[in-house]
């Protein structure tokens, strides 16, 4: 009996799962392998939301693979070694493992590469719709622009989403391993795991998608960001079950899609933009431990904000709007350094992806793909158009919930004033009200 191993990484699903796909064609058994990866644990990306999630995302991918009569086996280490030494205690003609976009990917690619040398087969278009490099602008690497790199991934020629396995056969003898727990820091997680992710698609009504994105009470988004992170769903299947679908929601969803494409193509290009400047700008950040903390606690006296991180601590998630916002207050309002604000950011979400996070902070911050690098959103201007009326700020600051209609959006004018925090600065003047100027 030949055997082959696919490696799960950031692609935990049964479905349209090109890895597993071609483990199978390759052996007789397969070996369907997730190893928990002590560097990125060493890394601090391991934290207890995503880890929670991952846990979900692991024990529904077992049970979905003893249904079809396999089982996942696990591992705990280095990622490389305890793949070779597997590979080498089945006698293992193939590994088969999706192409990965971050520095940390790229590093462990090159790892299992030496360790298992052409038995290593690595899958494109995996984690994303469209390979990072497989549309490129004429003499150079990656697009640093959105709208030409959307309309050149339009014209692209795409994989198309490849079936289930019906049967997975395992080789005898091979331990499984525990299936990992961790508990949240977040009491509103949602459940991990294909079955969830795939059932949230099949509830979520993408036709209104156009009409509602924005409005932060109506909560109308698809919430499948952590699905998509850890690959439980393929954005793949996504973009072919949106285009059948068709109208102005599935085009509007399939767009963002393909930022998420976007954002991965400029991180493989430019691992570095993690930390550093895409585009520095020659920024001197302010650095203020007191202000920090009362972004990070949700006290910054603007309601709107303080709802958005409230939203955060409370579900490991944030509505896109209240992401844009509550960076803009901190990069540009405050003018506090974007990376302290992206690193509160990944230890709690539970979609906490360093393409995604990154790159959007850095274009918030001014420092990344956004052509306006200027740009300054206003929260009380967000206020008005994203929760007109106050709904949203209701639902997540509790100190303010009895207060009516958009006057909850400026307690400071209240004649009764609620027990809430002055406003960390005015927007007006840019002077800071609790005590210091800028
Ligand atoms: P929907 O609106 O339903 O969109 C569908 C999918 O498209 C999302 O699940 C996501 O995969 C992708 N998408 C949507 N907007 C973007 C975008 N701007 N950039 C890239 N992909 C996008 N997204 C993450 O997945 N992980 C992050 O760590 C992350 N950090 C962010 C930090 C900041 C400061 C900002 C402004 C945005 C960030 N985003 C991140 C992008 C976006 O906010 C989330 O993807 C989105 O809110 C997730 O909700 P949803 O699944 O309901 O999205």
């Amino acid at each position: 009996m030949s055997v082959s191993i696919a490696l799960f990484t950031q692609d935990l699903r049964l479905h349209d799962n090109p890895v597993l796909r071609a483990a199978l064609a390759d052996a007789d058994e397969v070996v369907p392998l997730f190893v928990l990866d002590d560097g990125v644990a060493a890394t601090g990306f391991a934290v207890p939301n995503r880890s929670a999630f991952l846990a979900g995302c692991l024990a529904d991918l077992d049970a979905g693979l003893r249904s079809r009569g396999g089982r996942l086996v696990l591992r705990r280490g280095p990622v490389a070694a305890k793949t070779a030494r597997l590979a080498a205690a089945t006698d293992a003609v193939s590994v088969h493992v999706a192409a990965g976009v971050s520095g940390f990917a790229q590093r462990r690619e090159s790892a299992l590469r030496e360790a298992l040398g052409d038995r290593l087969r690595v899958h494109d278009a995996v984690l994303t719709a469209l390979a990072p490099g497989a549309v490129t602008p004429a003499g150079k690497d990656h697009y640093a622009v959105f709208t030409p790199y959307l309309r050149a991934w339009r014209s692209a020629q795409r994989r198309h989403p490849v079936a289930a396995p019906r049967t997975v056969r395992v080789p005898d003898g091979v331990p499984d391993g525990p299936l990992p727990q961790a508990r949240p820091d977040s009491p509103g997680l949602p459940e991990g795991g294909e079955t969830a992710g795939r059932a949230r698609w099949t509830a979520w009504q993408v036709g209104e998608y156009e009409e509602v994105h924005d409005d932060l009470a109506g909560d109308g988004t698809s919430r499948l960001s952590p699905y998509l992170h850890f690959g439980c769903l393929s954005a793949t299947e996504l973009v072919a079950l949106a285009e059948r679908r068709g109208g102005a929601g599935a085009e509007a969803f399939v767009r963002q899609l393909v930022w998420r494409d976007f954002h991965h193509q400029v991180l493989a290009a430019r691992p570095d933009a993690a930390h550093r400047d895409y585009r520095p700008r020659g920024d001197h950040w302010r650095q203020d431990e007191t202000e920090l903390a009362a972004w990070k606690a949700g006290r910054t006296g603007y309601p709107i904000v303080d709802a958005g991180m409230r939203q955060l601590a409370h579900e490991g998630w944030m509505h896109n709007r209240a992401r844009l916002l509550t960076a803009s207050f901190l990069a540009k309002t405050l003018y506090l350094d974007w990376r302290a604000g992206a690193a509160h950011f990944l230890s709690l979400l539970v979609d906490g992806d360093v393409a995604n996070n990154q790159l959007n902070w850095q274009w918030v911050a001014g420092t990344g793909t956004d052509t306006r690098p200027n740009r300054v959103l206003n929260p009380l201007t967000q206020a008005k158009r994203f929760d007109p009326d106050g709904a949203y700020v209701r639902r997540w600051v509790p100190e303010l919930a009895h207060i009516p209609g958009a006057a909850v959006h400026r307690p400071w004018l209240l004649a009764e004033r609620p027990d809430y925090p002055a406003p960390l600065v005015d927007l007006d003047t840019g002077r800071f009200l609790r005590g210091r100027s800028r």
